[in-house]
């Protein structure tokens, strides 16, 4: 609101709220790292589990930083900046979630300090950008050289970020699984790299038995069944039809009657029908395919033939599962029976119905393409198979990284000591408010090796000593190992390892978050529609809670004519 010659301009919305200066940044960097206090005890293999509930009483157990994340319902605009720190660390490297967003909200507690030092915004995020590339720098310089021909490099990785999970005690089973799937789709592109597409592993879960029935299939897994039971359910040298089109007599889009005159034509005319299912299922037998799928319907009548000749048909196969299984087996798609060659039929060493609980799936194995895998996920209950799931997701995700990026640091906090004992002396080459920046950076970094000794119960001061004695004497992977406490000099010797790429993503997206939440002086929400009568004030689409004195939810209950 403007004052012009005493007559109030109004010049936002009524009902918008605002928040400037100190203020704002205090609301925000509060927000914050509340963010990072709720993900903190759960970083490190000792980290505990959140158990979360939504809104249906939908229960996930968790102990992954961006799954719990997305999981709470946050409302405060800085907070939500943080969520997003876990999401983008998440889909750029798929592990250090929980690093990043604790790194971010110890980067904001000592920015605060440097503020109340008078120290302008501006010039920290200066700081912290400078301390973040040289940091970068810094972990490149630490990292030893790794990659898809050093198995157990991408072993230890995949092991080392399942670890912190709750299945934990099948890492090494898991790990296998990834290492193996990774390196089945990565492919070298021309200039000699290697890329892997995690899209490329196809995942499919379904609970019973246990975590260690979990396998890797060279092939595709579709959750269907064997339309007659008189049809084959085991196809050894398997060539495959793939099928867009029915195998039905196409029916007529408008009605027509039938004048019959004599009883004979009903049985000539079902004679006829018979014939032309007769003439599309010989025109199969023809083509020499032993499995069909399909991903329309199949007459009954034709399905009677098929099974006769001793042909597994599939039907109603999603669209998109044709179009992989074309890849893998190297078939054409046909929409049209008399098109179909012997030689641009797909082929499968196997293609199997089998049981899985009450399940009956079809497995196709041993494909042409040897491309085409996939992980099936078993456990006990729904919940424990949704969290091999993600611990899935993330050990590809690392085995990718190290293929991709064929870098690796020793973890149990190593990288972060180090990195931040080299950007002290960097700061000291500075000098000026900048200097205090890089500091403050490097301080926050203690953090890491500091929460890890938390959540293990060892004593965070005396176990950061520790670890910085072991770095000045130049042992770059000192770090705690968590299995027993002790601080040791080179923690890949005991195969903790995380790929480089995981700790510079941590320190770029936690940099970035805190730098945007810094920079903010103003905070402008302006006011939510009109809620249905009987919400409680300040309620759904309200003002973020922590945000100024119940905020514009708490107006809407005023009396006109108080406004
Ligand atoms: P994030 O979501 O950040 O990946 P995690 O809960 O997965 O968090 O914990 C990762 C941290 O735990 C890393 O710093 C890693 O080095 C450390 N870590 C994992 N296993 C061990 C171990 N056996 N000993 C010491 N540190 C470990
Ligand atoms: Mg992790």
């Amino acid at each position: 609101m403007a004052q012009l010659g005493g007559t109030p301009v109004l010049i936002m919305r009524e009902g918008t709220e605002r928040q400037r200066g100190r203020d704002a940044m205090s609301n925000n960097i509060a927000a914050a790292i509340v963010i990072a206090e709720a993900v903190r005890t759960s970083l490190g293999p000792m980290g505990m589990d959140k158990m979360l509930v939504d809104q249906f009483g939908d229960v996930v157990i968790t102990n992954d930083g961006a799954t719990i994340l997305k999981e709470i319902d946050v409302q405060h605009p800085a907070a939500k900046m943080m969520v997003e720190v876990a999401k983008t660390q998440d889909s750029e490297v798929g592990d250090g979630t929980t690093t990043s967003v604790i790194l971010a909200g110890e980067l904001l507690k000592r920015a605060k300090k440097l503020i109340e030092q008078k120290i302008h915004p501006t010039v920290i995020t200066e700081g912290f950008r400078k301390a973040a590339d040289k940091a970068v720098e810094i972990l490149d310089g630490m990292s030893i050289k790794s990659g898809i021909d050093d198995e157990k490099g991408l072993l230890d990785s995949a092991m080392t970020c399942m670890s912190s999970k709750i299945v934990s005690e099948s890492k090494e089973k898991l790990a296998k699984i990834c290492m193996d799937a990774i390196k089945a789709v990565a492919e070298k592109n021309e200039d000699g790299k290697w890329l892997a597409d995690i899209e490329k592993v196809q995942i499919q879960k379904k609970a019973g038995e246990s975590i260690d029935d979990t396998s890797l299939i060279q092939g595709i897994i579709l959750d269907k069944e064997v339309v007659s039971p008189g049809m084959p359910k085991f196809v050894k040298d398997a060539k495959i039809l793939l099928l867009q089109s029915a195998i039905e007599i196409q029916k007529t889009e408008f009605d027509t009657k039938l004048q019959i005159t004599r009883p004979e034509q009903i049985q000539e005319f079902l004679d006829e029908e018979e014939k032309m299912i007769r003439t599309m299922v010989e025109k199969i037998v023809k083509s020499g395919a032993k499995v069909v799928i399909c991903q329309k319907g199949i007459d009954d009548l034709a399905q009677h033939f098929l099974s006769k000749a001793d042909i597994m048909v599939v039907r109603r196969v999603k669209k998109s599962d044709i179009e992989k299984l074309s890849k893998a087996t190297g078939g054409m798609i046909y929409t049209n029976l008399d098109d179909i060659t012997e030689d641009k039929l797909g082929w499968a060493g196997l293609v199997e119905e089998r049981k899985i609980m009450n399940d009956s799936w079809i497995f196709i194995e041993e494909c042409k393409d040897p491309k085409s895998v996939v992980i099936l996920i078993r456990g006990g209950t729904d919940l424990v198979v949704d969290e091999v799931d993600r611990a899935i997701h993330d050990g590809l995700c690392v085995v990718r990284d190290v293929v991709e990026d064929e870098k690796l640091v020793g973890g149990g906090g190593a990288p972060e000591v180090e990195t931040a004992i080299q950007l002290r002396k960097y700061a000291s080459s500075l000098g000026g408010r900048e200097q205090l920046a890089v500091e403050v950076f490097a301080d926050s970094l203690d953090i890491i090796p500091k929460t890890l000794a938390e959540n293990a119960g060892l004593d965070q001061i005396d176990t950061l000593m520790k670890l910085r004695a072991a770095h000045q004497q130049g042992n770059k992977f000192a770090g705690t190992n968590l299995d027993n406490g002790d601080v040791i000099n080179d923690m890949s010797s005991v195969g903790v390892v995380e790929p480089t790429v995981v700790k510079v993503q941590a320190i770029k997206s936690s940099t970035e978050a805190s730098s945007m939440i810094l920079r903010i002086d103003d905070v402008i929400a302006s006011a939510k529609s009109a809620m249905p009568p009987g919400m409680p004030p300040g309620g759904p689409g309200g003002m973020p809670p922590g945000m100024g004195g119940g905020g514009m939810g708490g107006m809407g209950g005023l009396p006109p004519g108080m406004m």
